[in-house]
C-alpha cells in the first residue's frame, strides 16, 4: 500500500491514517508530525518552523522534502506508506513523483477526504490532544468538563494553529495551494474521492475499499468544494472539460442569439420607418380631400346622407324646387 491521504485541515486524514497503520502493518508518514517533531526538539530546523506553522502558512518546500527523503529512505517504508499532510502543493508533488522514481516505489492511489467547511472548522476549533499519547478528542464529543486524556490522565492542550484566528488562514492556504493537486492526481488516474463526514468506521471502510480498488477514470471522478472560492470564479475555471465545452457552447449560443437579436431589431427598425412613412403619406393625401361639400354642388353619388352638411341639403332642395320640370 503505497497512497496519499489528501484533504483540507480537519479532514480526518490523520485519524483514518493511524487506523491504516494499524491494520496494513504499514507506516503513518505524517509531515505535520515530523515537524512538530523538530520543533519539539528545538532543532535548527524546527526553530525556522515553528513561527510559519504557528501562523497557518506552510513550511519552506525544501525542508519538508528534506523530512520526508529521510523518512521515506527508511526500511519499514520499503514496504509502504501512507502519506499524510505531504504534498501540499503542486511542486512538492512533482519532488514527490521524482522521489518516489528514485526509489522504485510508484504511488498506488491518492484519497481526497471530501469535508463540509462547517464541519471542518467544528474539528478543528474543538481538537484537543493528549501531549503524552498522542490521543485527539474534540471538545464537542467529550463530557462536559472533561479535560484531561482517557488514557493516561494528562492535561489535553490546544494546537496554536487550531486557534480560531489561524484556522481560517489555514483552509485559505488550502484552497489555494493544496486544491490543485485534486485536479492533478485526478488527470494520473490516481485520485479517489471519499466521503469524510459520518462515523469514524464508516469513512475507514470506504478509504479500504477505495485504496484497495482499481482506478476510477478521472473524468468519473467528482469532487464537491469544501468552501466558497476566495476570488469570483471566471467561466470554465476549475471546471471539467465536459462542463467547459457546455460554457463555450452555450457561450456561442448566447452570441447567436444576440445576433439574431440585432438583425430582428434592425429589420423591425426599417419595416418601422417604411411603416412611418406610409402612415404620413396616408395622412398627407386624406389632408387634400375635400373636407365640405360646396353648396349646391350634388354630393358624389353613394355619399350618406348623415355626412352631408344640413345646408348643403337645404340647398339642393331649393335648387329642385327653382327647377322647371322636365316635360315627359
Ligand atoms: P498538519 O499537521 O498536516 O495540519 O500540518 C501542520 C502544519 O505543518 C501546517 O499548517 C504547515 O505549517 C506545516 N506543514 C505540514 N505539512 C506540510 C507540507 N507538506 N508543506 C509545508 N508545510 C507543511
Amino acid at each position: 500500500m503505497r497512497i496519499v491521504l489528501l484533504g483540507a485541515p480537519g479532514s480526518g486524514k490523520g485519524t483514518q491514517a493511524q487506523r491504516l497503520q494499524l491494520k496494513y502493518s504499514v507506516p503513518q508518514v505524517s509531515s505535520g508530525d515530523l515537524l512538530r517533531d523538530a520543533v519539539a526538539r528545538g532543532t535548527e530546523l524546527g526553530v525556522k518552523a515553528k513561527a510559519v506553522m504557528d501562523a497557518g502558512q506552510l513550511v519552506s518546500d525544501d525542508i519538508v522534502l528534506g523530512l520526508i527523503r529521510d523518512r521515506l529512505s527508511r526500511p519499514d517504508a520499503m514496504t509502504g506508506f501512507i502519506l499524510d499532510g505531504f504534498p501540499r502543493n503542486i511542486k512538492q508533488a512533482d519532488s514527490l513523483n521524482a522521489l518516489l522514481a528514485e526509489l522504485d516505489q510508484p504511488l498506488d492511489a491518492v484519497l481526497l477526504l471530501d469535508v463540509r467547511r462547517e464541519t471542518l472548522i467544528q474539528r478543528l476549533a474543538g481538537r484537543r490532544i493528549c501531549p503524552k499519547c498522542g490521543s485527539v478528542y474534540n471538545v464537542h464529543t467529550l463530557p462536559a468538563g472533561t479535560t484531561t486524556c482517557a488514557n493516561d490522565g494528562t492535561e489535553l492542550y490546544q494546537r496554536a494553529d487550531d486557534k480560531e484566528e489561524v484556522i481560517g488562514k489555514r483552509l485559505e492556504v488550502y484552497e489555494q495551494q493544496t486544491r490543485p493537486l485534486v485536479e492533478h492526481y485526478s488527470k494520473l488516474g490516481l485520485l479517489r474521492a471519499i466521503a469524510g463526514e459520518g462515523e469514524l468506521d464508516d469513512v475507514f471502510e470506504r478509504m479500504e475499499a477505495a485504496a484497495l480498488a482499481k482506478p476510477v477514470s478521472p473524468a468519473k471522478v467528482k469532487v464537491k468544494r469544501t468552501s466558497a472560492p476566495t476570488a469570483p470564479p471566471t467561466a470554465g475555471a476549475g471546471r471539467s472539460s465536459k462542463a467547459k465545452q457546455s460554457v463555450a457552447k452555450s457561450k456561442s449560443k448566447n452570441a447567436v442569439q444576440a445576433k439574431t437579436a440585432r438583425k430582428t431589431n434592425t429589420s423591425s427598425g426599417k419595416s418601422a420607418a417604411k411603416k412611418k412613412a406610409a402612415l404620413k403619406s396616408k395622412v398627407a393625401n386624406r389632408s387634400k380631400r375635400p373636407t365640405k361639400l360646396k353648396v349646391g354642388v350634388r354630393s358624389k353619388k353613394g355619399t350618406p346622407k348623415s355626412k352631408r352638411s344640413v345646408k348643403a341639403r337645404k340647398a339642393t332642395k331649393s335648387a329642385k324646387r327653382k327647377a322647371p320640370r322636365a316635360k315627359k
